[in-house]
């Protein structure tokens, strides 16, 4: 692929400051806290509709200066993306398929009126960051360096319209393992009342105003003693879409596996992607379609769904056993994790660290 160097290398470094020392930084990346400690330094960079994107720099990471009249303060013009940059044993740093992440952060741009930013800009903004903050990527192992872009529509105006001035920003947030202590499955909360989107709407596009219609789903969800909330689809309440944070995926007890197809109200995620071609390689059938949350609830009971899981980048996968709502309770797996959902999770992490042979040629060397 394009060598993530001569991108990185158009965005300088503004100003050469570490403001973290050695000491400091390996006694804060030795105990993360996700997303809330950050690397020392930011991406910046500004679009203006005459000019286009400019300004590309390597800053020290601090608060941004915003006008009370920024339109997404008031109409939430923002996208964002998320992924991790990987440190493998030989001491080498790489990023798994950062172009998938490019390419979603347009198609998400596009549905908020907001400039898509090129796939050399996306990739040449993140490795940059990575490349300055190398120190702050961990070194123990299931450990990363997880990396946010964003951009948002800075321009200070209240009329209603594409946005002339936008900003785009990279921050980086050392953090450790989803799991620590050993993968344990979770208990997820149907929602039936408050959906995230519906048809026509922004589900496809990773914008933050999706994540805030989420909230309430998740906070009925903690209120029944789940971990996280599933949405069904809002036109009728009865196909099984996605959790707030993840895709999710069904066994059958054939070894064939079936996930919700993107519709437009999922988000398409790069782990579900990734996991579709993984299973195939070995021989699994995965079936992208409607599936119906009252079937699904019949087949775990028959036993012909043997296991559930949902996937993202921050924990790859995360084993299921137990969906409940205000009508349902059903357990699979007996709170254990499923051995194709393990498997599967083993391999995608082996690839992601360096340790199981990237026969896709999905990881990028920083
Ligand atoms: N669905 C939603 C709503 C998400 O926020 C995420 C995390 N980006 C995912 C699915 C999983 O996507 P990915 O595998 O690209 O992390």
């Amino acid at each position: 692929p394009t060598s993530l160097n001569n991108l990185a290398a158009t965005f300088p470094v503004e100003a050469n400051v570490h403001p973290t020392s050695d000491e400091q930084r390996e006694a804060l990346i030795d105990k993360p806290a996700f997303g809330q400690l950050f690397s020392d330094n930011m991406v910046r960079m500004t679009w203006e509709q005459d000019t286009g994107w400019s300004q590309r720099k390597v800053m020290p990471y601090g608060p941004l200066q915003l006008d009370p009249a920024a339109a997404v303060l008031h109409y939430a013009q923002e996208v964002f993306e998320g992924l991790k940059a990987y440190y493998h044993s030989d001491g080498s740093i790489w990023l798994f398929r950062p172009d998938a992440n490019a390419e979603r952060f347009q198609n998400s741009a596009r549905r908020l009126s907001l400039p898509p930013l090129s796939t050399d800009d996306f990739l040449g903004s993140v490795a940059a960051l990575v490349q300055r903050d190398v120190t702050w990527v961990p070194r123990r192992r299931e450990y990363t360096l997880y990396l946010r872009p964003f951009m948002f529509a800075s321009e200070p105006y209240l009329g209603v319209r594409a946005p002339h001035q936008v900003d785009y920003c990279v921050i980086a947030s050392p953090s450790g393992p989803y799991f620590t202590g050993g993968v344990k499955p979770v208990s997820i909360w149907v929602e039936n009342r408050w959906f995230r989107t519906g048809p026509g709407g922004t589900g496809f596009a990773k914008c933050g105003g999706n994540y805030a219609a989420s909230l309430v789903g998740e906070g009925r969800g903690s209120e029944h003693g789940c971990e996280q909330v599933c949405f069904v689809d809002a036109a009728t309440g009865t196909y099984l879409e996605e959790l707030g944070g993840m895709n999710m995926f069904i066994v059958h007890k054939d070894g064939h596996l079936e996930t919700p197809s993107l519709t437009g109200s999922i988000l398409p995620g790069v782990t579900r992607r990734s996991l579709i071609e993984l299973a195939g390689d070995e021989g699994h059938e995965v079936v992208e379609s409607m599936i119906k949350m009252s079937d699904l609830l019949e087949d775990i009971r028959s036993g012909e769904v043997t296991e559930v899981f949902a996937c993202g980048t921050a924990a790859i996968i995360t084993p299921i056993s137990r969906l409940v709502s205000d009508e349902f309770d059903v357990s699979l797996g007996e709170g254990q994790p499923g051995q194709l959902t393990m498997h599967l999770r083993e391999r995608l992490l082996g690839i992601q660290l360096g340790e199981v042979e990237d026969t896709h040629d999905w990881m990028w060397r920083v």
